[in-house]
């Protein structure tokens, strides 16, 4: 029964991306139930985790991804990849198969006007080029947008991964609020007169592009690792306990997980290494998908980092806000504790080096059914609408412990209640 399900798996594969077979061969969508003695073993394993949702655990597996799961007993099924059906009602679906998500074109174009609207809050700037010379944009908001000043700062990053469409919208579409609000809304004015805000939606825009185009699956950038092999995952490249095992990563440049050859090979991780060493970072969020969950430092091991109990409050004030929202609930906790482990990723490293608040949002699929194995368009505005104030309620955080900081407090990132009072309108989207 397995052999058939493998056989039709491979073939269903065939027919959708009968261009491309070399970088991905054999891969498939297995899922395994969420038992905590699966996720046991799994946290060992260095898989291409999908997404988590309902009590099971998807992954992009592998040939041998499949026989080291079998020699572990670990039962898995095999997923069809779900296909949209028929419109029930009319859509609001836009032209082109990235449909409502950018493509690194649509993006550029958008933040460049953002800036041509909004030139005295929104500055673009080209972090650095891709392995295929795309750039690597970042926005900055602030008043007095052109000057450094004595400000902290906060930094949101997307799209790490190629194939989590929905963390270049999220990102984005913060900024976007920002500048749009800035004039009509005193809170919002308040933030981003006190803050340095940067956006960085798109880190891996070469990955983007082949995800759109080749490989809906795709997950690292682009590296030709020889041997026709393709990729380094961006979010296992950075320099803190880098390769601390090969559980939480891999030194397999054919693995999804693949580290690279050394602590920031890649030139998108080295962008994010200059801009924190050269700006005032204070926070940080990195979005991802697909699994409603809000981690923190460490992902490298379960124990506890030593400001454990402040991020985990913070967490759990975010999910609280996002909850408002819509009332979807974001777990949240420990990422080594809580996920499997990761080693080299973006939060560890700024949590690691400049002892900041830093977050990894996974975000939701929504709508499994429309969207496949990923969001549906028309998730991305109630996706990015939870998101928004627990974005907001960060960057106040920042603020905050800044101010605090400099008056010699020993208050650490406690947010005052009346500071907060009216910052969220309700009903936004
Ligand atoms: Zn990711």
């Amino acid at each position: 029964m397995r052999k058939k399900l493998f056989s039709l798996c491979l073939l269903l594969i065939f027919l959708l991306f009968p261009l491309q077979s070399q970088d991905y061969g054999n891969t498939c969508i297995i899922s395994v139930e969420k038992t905590s003695e699966n996720v046991k073993s799994l946290k060992y394993m260095g898989l291409d985790f999908l997404m988590e949702w309902e009590g099971k655990i998807y992954i992009v597996a592998t040939p041998e991804d499949l026989q080291r799961l079998q020699e572990k007993n670990l039962f898995y099924t095999f997923e069809e990849l779900a296909l949209p059906p028929a419109a029930q009602k009319e859509l609001s679906l836009q032209a082109g198969v990235n449909g409502a998500y950018h493509t690194y074109s649509e993006l550029e174009t958008d933040l460049l006007s953002l800036e041509e609207k909004y030139p005295q809050i929104v500055k673009v700037f080209s972090l650095g080029k891709s392995l295929e010379q795309r750039n690597i944009y970042a926005i900055k908001i602030s008043d007095n947008v052109n000057a450094e000043e004595d400000e902290p700062g906060v930094l949101f990053l997307g799209c790490h991964h190629a194939r989590e469409w929905i963390s270049v919208e999220v990102p984005y579409l913060i900024g976007k609020y920002l500048a749009e609000n800035y004039s009509s809304n005193a809170e919002i004015k308040n933030l981003i007169d006190n803050s340095q805000i940067w956006i960085v939606p798109l880190l891996n825009p070469d990955g983007l592009e082949y995800s759109i185009h080749f490989y809906r699956y795709w997950r690292k950038n682009r590296r030709d690792n020889g041997r026709n092999e393709f990729g380094v995952d961006l979010n296992r490249n950075y320099g803190y306990k880098w390769g601390h095992d090969n559980y939480g990563s891999s030194p397999d440049p054919s693995s999804q997980v693949y580290r690279g050859t050394e602590v920031f090979s890649e030139l998108e991780t080295q962008v994010i290494r200059d801009l924190c060493s050269t700006r005032n970072f204070h926070a940080l969020i990195s979005y991802h998908s697909y699994s409603q969950i809000i981690i923190y430092p460490w992902g490298y091991t379960e124990e506890k980092c030593d400001k454990y109990d402040q991020l985990d409050k913070i967490a759990a004030k975010m999910s609280e806000l996002m909850q408002e929202v819509n009332g979807r609930t974001y777990t949240y906790g420990q990422a080594g504790a809580e996920m499997y482990y990761t080693n080299g990723d973006t939060t560890d490293w700024a949590f690691g080096v400049y002892g900041i608040p830093a977050y990894t949002i996974e975000l939701p699929p929504v709508d499994q059914l429309r969207g496949g194995f990923f969001n549906s368009e028309e998730d991305i505005q109630s996706i990015f609408s939870e998101n928004l104030p627990a974005a907001l309620y960060l960057i106040e955080c920042a603020i905050q412990n800044y101010e605090s900081k400099k008056e010699n407090s020993e208050k650490l990132y406690e947010l005052k209640e009346e500071r907060r009072k009216n910052l969220y309108i309700k009903g936004e989207k």
